[in-house]
C-alpha cells in the first residue's frame, strides 16, 4: 500500500465512532394509518398490527426515522436532525452532521464518487405503538480499509442509528454503503469476425478495398452471391468477378429487437439488398431510423469501419 493510501486509510478510520446525525426526531409519531399503508403495501395480515393493542411492524423501525421528501429536497443542512438521517442513505443532506458530510466529501476527493447501498441489519427491543415519539442519533460505526469489488473499489461506510423513545432504547438500525470509484466499462465489445474459407477470401479482399464484388460465372455469365465453388447454373467452376455499382434496394427486411448480442444495440434494420445486377445480399440499413425503413427503399453501398480491422459493406437508405 502506497504512503498515500495508508494516509487516506488512517484519515478515515477517524472518523469511526464520530456523528453522522444528532438529536434526530421522527417526523409523525408511531401511527396506524402509517401502519396500514405499511401492512397492506407489504401484503401483511398479522393481527398483531391491527385493531385496539396495534403494534407497528419491527421492520417500520426505518419509516419513523425518515426524511420526508419536502424536508429531504429543503436539504436545511445543521446537525439538528429534523426528521434526519437515520437510515443513513447517502445522497441526504440536511440534519446529517457535519463529521459525515466531511467523511464523504473526503471520499469524494479519492475518487469514490459512486455510492450504493449495500445492507442493513436491524434490532428490536421493544415494540413500537401508536403515539411513540421517536428520536434518534447516528453515529458512523466503521470505515473499511479499501476493497475491492465488482463495482469498483472504494470503502464500506457503516452507520448505526439507536432509535429511542423518552429516552428508552427501543432498536437499532446499522445501515451500510459502499462509496466507491466505478470501475473502467469494459472494452467495447466487438462485432464478430466474418469465417474467411479459400471460397470467399476474394469476396473479403475485395470489401478491405473497398469494391463489393459479385462472382460470374464465365461458362454461362450467372452472377452469384454469396460466394461459392460452383455455378448454381451450370455447375461451372470457373468464374471471375465483376464490381458492384453500389445500387440497390430492400427487397426485405427485419428489424432486430431481442436478443441484444454483443456490439449491437437494438432496435436496428438488417436488410436483403437486391443490388442494381441482381443478386442480393443481407447487411445492416443505416442512415434511416430502423422504423422508416421499406421494402422498395433505394439504398446506396457504402464501406463502413467498425474497428481498427474490421470493415463491412453496409447500405444506406433515404427515407422518400
Ligand atoms: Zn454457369
Amino acid at each position: 500500500m502506497s504512503d498515500e493510501a495508508d494516509g487516506l486509510e488512517a484519515r478515515l478510520r477517524a472518523y469511526e465512532g464520530r456523528p453522522a446525525a444528532v438529536a434526530g426526531v421522527g417526523r409523525d409519531p408511531v401511527n396506524l394509518p402509517m401502519i396500514r399503508h405499511w401492512c397492506e403495501a407489504m401484503g401483511d395480515a398479522n393481527p398483531a398490527y391491527t385493531g385496539a393493542d396495534a403494534i407497528a411492524p419491527p421492520t417500520m423501525l426505518q419509516a419513523w426515522i425518515m426524511r420526508g421528501l419536502v424536508t429531504a429536497l429543503e436539504g436545511s443542512g445543521g446537525s439538528s436532525g429534523q426528521g434526519g438521517v437515520g437510515e443513513g442513505v447517502g445522497g441526504r443532506t440536511g440534519g446529517r452532521a457535519a463529521e459525515y458530510e466531511e467523511l464523504l466529501g473526503l471520499l469524494d476527493a479519492a475518487g469514490c464518487t459512486a455510492v450504493v447501498a449495500t445492507d442493513c441489519e436491524q434490532e428490536y427491543l421493544r415494540p413500537l405503538r401508536p403515539g411513540d415519539e421517536v428520536a434518534f442519533d447516528t453515529v458512523i460505526e466503521s470505515v473499511s480499509g479499501r476493497k475491492t469489488t465488482a463495482l469498483g473499489a472504494g470503502h464500506f461506510v457503516t452507520t448505526r442509528t439507536d432509535v429511542r423513545v423518552a429516552g428508552e432504547l427501543v432498536g437499532t438500525h446499522r445501515f451500510r454503503i459502499l462509496k466507491y470509484a466505478p470501475a473502467r466499462r469494459k472494452p467495447k465489445e466487438r462485432r464478430p469476425r466474418p469465417v474467411i474459407n479459400r471460397d470467399n477470401a476474394g469476396f473479403w479482399e475485395g470489401v478491405r478495398e473497398h469494391r463489393l464484388l459479385i462472382q460470374r460465372c464465365t461458362a454461362c455469365d450467372t452472377l452469384r452471391f454469396p460466394w461459392l465453388p460452383g455455378c448454381n447454373a451450370c455447375g461451372a467452376q470457373e468464374w471471375d468477378t465483376v464490381e458492384a455499382s453500389g445500387e440497390g434496394a430492400v427487397f426485405s427486411y427485419v428489424v432486430m429487437h431481442h436478443p441484444p448480442f454483443p456490439a449491437f444495440s437494438p432496435p436496428y434494420a438488417v436488410g436483403l439488398i437486391e443490388l442494381a445486377e441482381g443478386v442480393r445480399i443481407v447487411s445492416d440499413v443505416v442512415g434511416v431510423p430502423y422504423d422508416k425503413v421499406r421494402i422498395g427503399m433505394p439504398v446506396r453501398l457504402e464501406f463502413r469501419r467498425y474497428d481498427e480491422e474490421l470493415v463491412l459493406p453496409v447500405f444506406e437508405g433515404t427515407v422518400a
